[in-house]
C-alpha cells in the first residue's frame, strides 16, 4: 500500500486528509513543521508527500528544497492557500510535481495523487530514455549529452521528459503546458517558447525544431 505523508499544521485539514485517503486505500502520516516534515520525508518510507507552504518553522519550499538535494524522485504535490503565479511558480521551479490551491475539492487531490503515483512508478520502470545520444535518467533526474552530464531545473526537465517521449512529434503549445504546467497557463505566455530555449542551450541548439504555426519537435539525429 502506498503510504502518503502529510505536512500541514491545521489539524482539521490533516485529519479530514487522513480520513479521505484512508476511505481510498492510503495509509498516511502527519507531520505539523516543515523540519519534522522533512526528516519523515527522507526517511524513505513514503511513497509521496503532501505538502503545504505556510507552516510554523519553515515554510514548504525550505522543505521542497532540502528534499530535492537529497531526493529527486519522491513524488510531492504542494497544497496552499497561496495561489500566486509567483508560488505555483516557484513550487514547480523547486521540484514540486503537482500544485493544488486551497479550498479544494478531496476528489482532485486523489486524482493527482494517482497519476503522480504512476507517474513515478513508469520512471521507476523505465529508467533512461535516450535520443540522439542523449539520455534522461528518470530516476535520478540527470541528464547526458555526450557522455557529460548537464544539469537541468526541475521544470527543464519535465519539458526533456516530454518531448523524450516523443521523439518526432510536433508537440503543441498547449499540449506542453499542459503536460508540463499541468495548470492553467495563460495562453498568450511565451513560457514554453523560453523554456525551449533553454533546453536547447543545454541539449544542443538543433535538438529541438520550431515548427511554423504548430509548436515543436525533437529532432531523432542530427543535433
Ligand atoms: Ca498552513
Amino acid at each position: 500500500m502506498a503510504r502518503v505523508l502529510i505536512v500541514e499544521d491545521e489539524a482539521r485539514i490533516a485529519s479530514f486528509l487522513v480520513k479521505g485517503l484512508r476511505s481510498h486505500g492510503f495509509a498516511s502520516e502527519v507531520a505539523g513543521t516543515a523540519e519534522e516534515g522533512l526528516a519523515r520525508a527522507l526517511g524513505g518510507d513514503f511513497a509521496i508527500v503532501i505538502l503545504d507552504i505556510g507552516l510554523p518553522d519553515r515554510d514548504g519550499f525550505w522543505l521542497l528544497s532540502e528534499l530535492r538535494r537529497h531526493d529527486q524522485a519522491l513524488p510531492v504535490v504542494i497544497l496552499t492557500a497561496r495561489g500566486t503565479v509567483a508560488d505555483t511558480v516557484a513550487g514547480f521551479e523547486g521540484g514540486a510535481n503537482d500544485y493544488m490551491t486551497k479550498p479544494f475539492k478531496f476528489e482532485e487531490l486523489l486524482a493527482r495523487i494517482r497519476a503522480r503515483l504512476h507517474d513515478s512508478r513508469r520512471a521507476s520502470k523505465e529508467p533512461l530514455l535516450e535520443v540522439a545520444g542523449t539520455t534522461l535518467d528518470l530516476r535520478s533526474r540527470s541528464v547526458t549529452v555526450g557522455g557529460r552530464e548537464v544539469e537541468l531545473s526541475a521544470r527543464e526537465f519535465a519539458l526533456a521528459e516530454l518531448f523524450f517521449r516523443h521523439p518526432g512529434h510536433v508537440l503543441s503549445r498547449a499540449q506542453i503546458l499542459n503536460d508540463v504546467w499541468g495548470y492553467d497557463f495563460d495562453p498568450g505566455s511565451n513560457v514554453v517558447d523560453v523554456y525551449v530555449g533553454y533546453l536547447r542551450k543545454k541539449l544542443g541548439a538543433g535538438a529541438i525544431t520550431a515548427v511554423r504555426r504548430m509548436g515543436y519537435r525533437l529532432e531523432k539525429s542530427g543535433w
